[in-house]
């Protein structure tokens, strides 16, 4: 093994154009890839930047119909036809450069776990948009195309690599694409910690999964502004909850940062610091649980230099430092 840790973006994410207007911006990748790019010499032997790929149809298919894959699918195709940007609902846009993007952005995904289940890395970071947790099995939203997140989940179960996944997501919003993917699934357990009420409306405490997967959904919805020591202590207190029923053989985070105080989106108070506490935790529980195996995928995040502090807080803790 190199290097405990990899660093993964794809070169068509910044390409993704939904408009200086939108929060969701060209640039907000940018300068998370600075941020981190000036922090990588400092880590090296322990973090290494690795190779993106593209996702094809068949991986999308794990987790979405084909009428959504098809209805992107076109609207990037107009996009591109045109020379403008089309929306798929009143937040989520497609530019020319977006299907690149989204298949850029999936298969880097799975090309991280990859990496992971071969040895090459242990943990990894994967800094590319558009981002996935809200993208249902039939319905792009919230800037969501496609759910990335989900896809690795099911690549890694289809591939023989994992039979139960957790997913943590500590995005300040629900994940509720996540969340349908596996709502009646006792194979990959859901956790989420956001603000509520707030978009996307799901996630509340009573949502918890349906037929074979109830109890293996878990919500904590926060109010706006709640103090980050409780913010921490419901987190830690949530992931033993998961772990007294559920025990994972992978474990994926949908790392948002918009959970960060002063996030445009966003009305919870985290800094970086509550990040290097989370991700610790979540190393943790993989040393102990399966095989030191996480996979951190970046999902929301809307203050460009706040985000790129706390991916590199996110990305040192995963490399152990
Ligand atoms: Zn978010």
């Amino acid at each position: 093994m190199s290097a405990k840790t990899g660093f993964l973006l794809h070169p068509a994410s910044p390409l993704h154009d939904t408009g200086w207007g939108h929060p969701e911006h060209q640039g907000r990748l940018r300068a998370l890839a600075s941020t981190v790019g000036e922090d990588l010499p400092t880590l090296r032997g322990h973090v290494e930047q690795l190779e993106g790929q593209v996702a094809d149809r068949g991986h999308l298919a794990l987790v979405h119909s084909e009428a959504h894959i098809g209805r992107v699918a076109e609207a990037c195709r107009v996009a591109e036809e045109s020379g403008r940007i089309v929306a798929l609902d009143p937040d989520t846009k497609v530019s020319s450069a977006s299907w690149e993007a989204a298949v850029g952005s999936v298969g880097t995904a799975i090309a991280a776990a990859e990496a992971i289940v071969t040895g090459v890395i242990q943990t990894g970071f994967v800094a590319t948009r558009p981002p996935g947790h809200h993208a249902t099995p039939d319905r792009a939203m919230g800037f969501c195309l496609f759910n990335n997140i989900a896809i690795v989940a099911r690549r890694l179960q289809e591939r023989g690599h994992a039979e139960r996944v957790l997913i943590v997501d500590w995005d300040v919003h629900h994940g509720n694409g996540t969340q349908d993917a596996f709502y009646d699934d006792a194979s990959v357990f859901f956790l989420s910690l956001h603000q509520w009420p707030h978009y996307p409306g799901s996630g509340a405490a009573n949502e918890s999964g349906t037929g074979r997967g109830v109890g293996f959904t878990l919500n904590v919805p926060l109010p706006a502004a709640t103090p980050r020591a409780e913010y921490i202590g419901r987190f830690h207190a949530a992931l033993d909850e998961a772990l007294d029923h559920f025990a994972p053989d992978f474990i994926l985070v949908s790392s948002g940062f918009d959970a960060m105080a002063g996030d445009p989106l966003g009305g919870l108070l985290l800094e970086p610091e509550d990040f290097t506490e989370m991700t610790r935790r979540v190393v943790d529980v993989a040393a102990q649980r399966c095989g030191g195996r996480v996979l951190a995928l970046l999902e929301g995040g809307y203050d460009p230099p706040r985000v790129g502090q706390a991916a590199v807080a996110v990305i040192r803790a995963l490399a152990g430092l």
